[in-house]
């Protein structure tokens, strides 16, 4: 599943093939995707500028002046600045003809992504009563620390909690605890100012880290068979349950919390 930092890693790679260019047609395939596709995309979409291709969560707004196409890549989801003559093939459901001669074709497999229309001036409901981005001076451990008092729920749900941080998914949720030394199962509210100051910076480190890495993927996003931008990282916990721990060597526990599978090491992370 596109996590933050493939979202971010899409928005670099679209932004300079699709910023400043104009919307010169649209072809939607199918009338929905996870939910029906409104008709202000068809209606209000060609003919504007796209402005500016910004990310928030893990949505991508195509800004124009009359308003934004709000994007979301679900389970499976890529998108592609590609020629305009590129074949279509299976699952491209969406293309928006731009000014340049190429298109930005949306694929999604699986269709638990979305293509929604957020009129200029307002927020779509999805995007409200989000927490601030993990990348954000917003986010640090003195924010952690006072939204977390009193809560008994694990840490680690705590932290993939949408409306205290953006975009903290499984993969990263598990990583930043373990660099952090802190448990998973530990409630919330049990966590001192000084260990989540540890567990923001973590955060920040290993998505910042991922974002750098996705760099390198950005070719694909002009390629008609590239692979879409997901990238592999060097993971030391997540989907590692019984291998040794990359830090003491005793074997790493595996759980499920908040019906998410879950590694840790029993002895580093306190
Ligand atoms: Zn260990």
């Amino acid at each position: 599943m596109p996590e933050l930092p493939e979202v971010e890693t899409t928005r670099r790679g679209l932004a300079p093939h699709v910023e400043g260019r104009r919307v010169r047609a649209i072809t939607l395939r199918r009338p929905d995707l996870r939910w029906p596709i409104p008709p202000e995309i068809r209606e209000r979409l060609p003919g504007q500028r796209i402005e500016a291709v910004r990310r928030r969560a893990k949505y991508l707004l195509l800004d124009t002046a009359a308003g934004s196409a709000l994007l979301h890549l679900g389970m499976s989801g890529s998108l592609r600045v590609l020629p305009a003559d590129t074949p279509v093939t299976a699952h491209d459901h969406v293309d928006l003809a731009l000014d340049s001669g190429r298109v930005l074709r949306f694929n999604d497999p699986r269709r638990f992504g979305c293509l929604l229309w957020q009129p200029p001036g307002t927020v779509h409901e999805l995007l409200q009563g989000l927490g601030p981005e993990p990348l954000s001076d917003a986010f640090d451990g003195d924010l952690l620390f006072a939204l977390s008092r009193g809560r008994t729920a694990p840490v680690k749900t705590f932290l993939m909690d949408q409306a205290v941080v953006v975009g903290v998914g499984n993969i990263y949720a598990a990583e930043a605890l373990f660099a952090a030394g802190i448990s998973p199962l530990r409630a919330a509210g049990r966590v001192s100012r000084e260990r989540y100051r540890l567990l923001a910076e973590a955060v920040k480190r290993i998505l910042a880290y991922a974002i750098e890495r996705g760099g390198t993927t950005l070719r694909d996003f002009i390629s008609p068979d590239g692979a879409p931008g997901y990238f592999e990282l060097e993971l030391l916990a997540y989907g590692r349950g019984g291998e040794p721990c990359p830090r003491c060597g005793r074997p790493l526990k595996q759980a499920a919390i908040g019906q998410r599978a879950t590694v840790w090491c029993g002895h580093c992370q306190r």
